[in-house]
């Protein structure tokens, strides 16, 4: 199978070539077609699989069909949950759409707007923006979503967590019905089926893989360690095992922040990356990672989701997370695009429950060991860290910055979110 054989046009082809891709993944050989067709589709494959290029390559071949107007409406929205991520996407609309008349950019919150908004006044055929902002800038009056023919809603199932589902209906009313529709998932709960009925009309519905096979060809393994030796161990296994790139996650901020310093005094060079950070910070750490200057990213699931960091070859949870979905998110980080990875837990006795929720889910049992030295706690407790304590701790700060907006108007959409918003 080629891209070519994808009925996708030269410019796109010469990008895709020029972005190194050989032959379309899976879900990108199932959507495609569909896309081009003009179908509503309804696509869920996991996290590393190419859903990017999978509605991106079709939407420029749809928009660059058309001749365009003079001046220039939004024609194609893509909504995803975080700025990273639709930072992340616009970077890969621009290097398709390098060879074709297409004009793009990409709006979120947290930054100042004028830049932004100069952009939009140029005129725009292709918009990437994050549903708090995008709400902002049309409330204002500085964009207008009345001639969208292409919606696209990338990772729906995590705006859902993050509690969009207010703003995306309020996004849905600023556009013409007649539109084709293209939403994207890793999941497929009740909840994405449900919004999926909403907005779809008579979708092709694509899944790349079943949601857990690409479990099986990472390496997973769990230590039981005490939880007061959890730090030292991870410093033993990242200087010992001399891996320079690594991925942990943590349950909180706080707990983000802590681990980062104390790899830092132990001479790992480590950054953190979730909510309270600034967009200067966050970019700053993603982009050391990626070049390798900083050996350790710290992220809670939230600032995590989403973000494209090719071939990660370790994947540590320093905590497990108390929704096993996020298991299978988080793992999904290594082992990208046919690189093979490793996946650690750290477990200590309050997260066996999540750890036996964990491999009912994946349906296996995970490989468990104990290292000398960092033993785990016979007399502690099983009884799981209660989430719902952690939830309210967490809910009380603003959340990774979908937005910035201390706004009145916004203010009831704001505490919605903030009921939702309990990771991150
Ligand atoms: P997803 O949205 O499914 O999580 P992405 O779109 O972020 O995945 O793609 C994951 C990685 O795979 C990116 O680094 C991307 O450049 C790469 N990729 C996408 N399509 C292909 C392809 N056909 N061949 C090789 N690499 C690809
Ligand atoms: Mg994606």
């Amino acid at each position: 199978m080629s891209f070519k054989s994808l009925g996708l046009s030269e410019p796109l082809l010469k990008a895709v070539s020029k972005k190194g891709y050989e032959t379309p993944s899976p879900i990108q050989v199932k959507a495609i077609p569909s896309i081009l067709e003009g179908k509503d589709i309804l696509a869920s494959a996991q996290t590393g699989t190419g859903k990017t290029a999978g509605f991106t390559l079709p939407l420029l071949h749809l928009l660059s069909k058309k001749p365009i107007q003079k001046h220039r409406p939004i024609r194609a929205l893509i909504l995803t949950p975080t700025r990273e991520l639709a930072a992340q996407v616009h970077a890969n609309v621009k290097e398709y759409s390098e060879f074709l008349n297409i004009r793009s950019t990409v709006i979120f919150g947290g930054v100042n707007q004028k830049p932004q908004v100069a952009r939009l006044r140029q005129g725009i055929d292709v918009l990437v923006a994050t549903p708090g902002r995008l709400i902002d800038l049309e409330n204002q009056g500085e964009l207008s979503l009345k001639r969208i023919e292409i919606l696209v809603l990338d990772e729906a199932d995590r705006m859902l967590d993050m509690g969009f589902l207010r703003d995306i209906e309020r996004i849905m009313k600023l556009m013409p019905d007649r539109r084709q529709n293209l939403m994207f998932s890793a999941t497929f709960s009740k909840d994405i089926k449900k919004l999926a009925y909403s907005i779809l009309n008579k979708p092709v519905q694509v899944e790349a893989t079943p949601e857990n096979t690409a479990v099986e060809v990472i390496q997973q393994k769990v230590y039981r360690v005490a939880k007061g030796k959890k730090t030292g161990l991870i410093i033993k296994l990242i200087s010992e095992g001399n891996w320079k790139q690594v991925l942990v996650f943590t349950r909180t901020k706080h707990g983000a922040n802590k681990l980062c310093k104390k790899m830092i005094s132990a001479g790992i060079t480590a950054a953190a990356i979730h909510g309270n950070k600034s967009q200067g910070a966050r970019t700053k750490a993603l982009a050391g990672f990626k070049s390798n200057s900083v050996r350790v990213l710290v992220a809670t699931d939230i600032a995590a989701r989403g973000l494209d960091i090719p071939l990660l070859p370790h994947v540590i949870n320093f905590e497990l997370p108390n929704v096993s979905e996020d298991y299978v998110h988080r793992i999904g980080r290594t082992g990208r695009a046919g690189a093979s990875g490793e996946a650690i837990s750290l477990v200590s006795a309050d997260e066996t429950t999540y750890l036996k929720g964990i491999e009912k889910l994946i349906d296996m049992k995970i490989e468990v060991e104990i290292i000398e030295g960092f033993e785990p706690d016979p007399n502690a407790s099983t009884v799981p860290i209660k989430p719902g304590q952690n939830r309210n701790r967490q809910s009380r700060g603003r959340h990774s910055g979908q937005r910035n907006s201390g706004n009145s108007k916004n203010s009831n959409r704001n505490r919605s979110r903030r009921r939702n918003d309990n990771r991150g």
